[in-house]
């Protein structure tokens, strides 16, 4: 019997498509193509596996507009953020296409010969896609594993799939081999779980939640597959009291709010010295409440729904459902507002936090919920900032360079930014200490994480004639 899924629009709750979902069967089958074609792939010359993925790239970047309006529909992300999103693979690509001729090894001084390092690649790489961010996510993982010479299996999440599915089209029509990049839609636990169980994958980069990322690194052990995880974050968002406190509570609304929070980056602790606490309070509250929920569709709108009907009853539990599931309610401080009526909206909602113990400053809400707490002074501030399993993201509001560099070099997490909420670029590397993850996607490292290293010793020492 074949699996479906019906692709529904989050914002309007309409069937957009059905579509039928990739088995145990078609999954083998793909990756049996992947590890056949290997050898044609590799064999490409660097300078024209280059000219390939530029190729891509341009065609994700003609195509940008048909992918981002396609993500709007399937993901309800605003129409700005999806066309970020299209044109970030396009970025990404451009920036991998660079490295297959820039794949540089070593050469070590060595007594009695010559020794020199290649970047080999792993093989057949499987990458695991999530529904918060399907477009860039999926771009993050096959671009530098293209570049580096593997063959890429991809999937997407059950619930985003249209997006990697045109993005797989587009590669076959850039002119990539037919079986170097495969999209498999189907389920986690099918599709999925025989990326991690199949013995000729060598590697599964995986972004989703934790407890399926634990359950990912211990299969994979039993093949020593490599893994990178890129898993979920509680990230905190310091305002020191020297801040420019008026530009730090006017960004800090996007900085949870932005695909409706639905964003392991977002900065969902709010901590504010004590002495400008009502100060801040008093200026984000305008800001939240100004912010615009509605249509994604429309350029003007800054948050769209949730992706689910499941993600949103998600989000209720940590607040309206808290007493049912025996939980405390969460002190509410103030909300924004939603559309009514069809699709999956939840109004933006700022909570005041007691203790560093509370549901909602511990665990990851993935809607758009945010707690704020005060602090005291800076060792006040990273104690609390550090006080979570994760360590993914964050940001630091201080004039104080002194301050902005010790705190930055004392917060327990992978990507921070001062005095601004940015996380992610192509350039840079991103990823999470703690629960947050292993090893980092982008920037010039990525590729080591797509390549082993092969160490050759020559011998010049053999007498002539030998
Ligand atoms: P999820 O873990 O439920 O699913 C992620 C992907 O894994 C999906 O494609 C799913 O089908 C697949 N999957 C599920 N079970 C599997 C299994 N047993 N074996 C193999 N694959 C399986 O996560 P989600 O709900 O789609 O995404 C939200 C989570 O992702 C949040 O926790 C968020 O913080 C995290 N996230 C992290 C990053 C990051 O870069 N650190 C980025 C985006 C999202």
């Amino acid at each position: 019997m074949s699996l479906t899924h019906d692709v529904i629009n989050p914002a309007t709750e309409e069937v957009v498509t059905t579509l039928d979902l990739v088995g145990v069967e078609e999954t083998d089958a793909a990756i049996a193509r992947a590890v056949q074609v290997g050898p044609v792939w590799r064999a490409v010359s660097p300078a024209d596996r280059g000219g390939l993925l530029r190729r891509f790239g341009a065609l994700v970047g003609e195509h940008a507009e048909e992918l981002a309006r396609l993500e709007v529909t399937n993901s309800g992300h605003t129409i700005g953020n999806a066309r970020w999103e299209a044109g970030n693979v396009r970025d990404v690509l451009t920036y991998y296409s660079a490295a297959p001729e820039r794949l540089f090894g070593r050469q070590i001084p060595v007594a009695g010969g010559l020794d020199v390092t290649f970047k080999e690649p792993l093989g057949v790489v499987s990458v695991i896609v999530p529904w918060n961010f399907p477009m860039p996510i999926a771009g993050w993982g096959f671009a530098p594993a293209l570049a580096a010479g593997n063959t890429v299996v991809l999937k997407p999440a059950e619930l985003t799939p249209l997006t990697a599915i045109r993005l797989g089209e587009l590669a076959l029509e850039a002119g990539i081999p037919e079986g170097v990049f495969t999209v498999l839609p189907g389920k986690g636990s099918i599709v999925g779980e025989r990326f991690v169980t199949h013995p000729d994958v060598r590697k599964v980069c995986f972004t989703g939640s934790t407890a399926v990322g634990q359950g990912i690194m211990r299969k994979a052990a039993g093949s020593l597959k490599r893994v990178t995880l890129e898993l979920g974050g509680k990230s905190a968002n310091i305002v020191f009291a020297d801040a420019d406190l008026d530009a730090a509570a006017a960004s800090a609304p996007m900085s949870f709010l932005d695909n409706a929070g639905q964003d392991c980056c977002a900065r969902t602790r709010i901590l504010v010295q004590r002495s400008v606490f009502d100060a801040f309070m008093e200026r984000f509250e305008q800001a939240v409440t100004a912010v615009r929920v509605g249509d994604p569709g429309n350029p003007d709108t800054e948050m769209g729904p949730l992706v689910s009907s499941g993600q949103r009853e998600t989000v209720r539990s940590f607040i309206e459902g808290a007493e049912e599931s025996g939980h405390a309610a969460p002190d509410i401080a103030f909300r924004g507002s939603a559309p009514q009526g069809a699709g999956w909206w939840y109004p933006p909602t700022v909570l005041l936090a007691h203790s560093t113990d509370d549901r909602c400053w511990r665990e990851e809400i993935f809607g758009p919920v945010v707690s704020v707490m005060p602090f005291d002074d800076e060792a006040d501030a990273l104690a609390k900032a550090n006080d979570t399993a994760y360590g993914l993201s964050g940001s630091i509001w201080t004039r104080d360079l002194g301050r902005a560099i010790r705190v930055a070099r004392g917060v327990e997490s992978g990507n921070l930014s001062v005095n601004s909420h940015s996380s992610v670029r192509y350039s840079t590397p991103f990823g999470g200490f703690k629960a947050s993850g292993i090893g980092r996607e982008l920037g010039p490292d990525a590729l080591d994480a797509f390549t082993e290293v092969k160490n050759v010793f020559f011998n010049t020492q053999l007498a002539e004639g030998n």
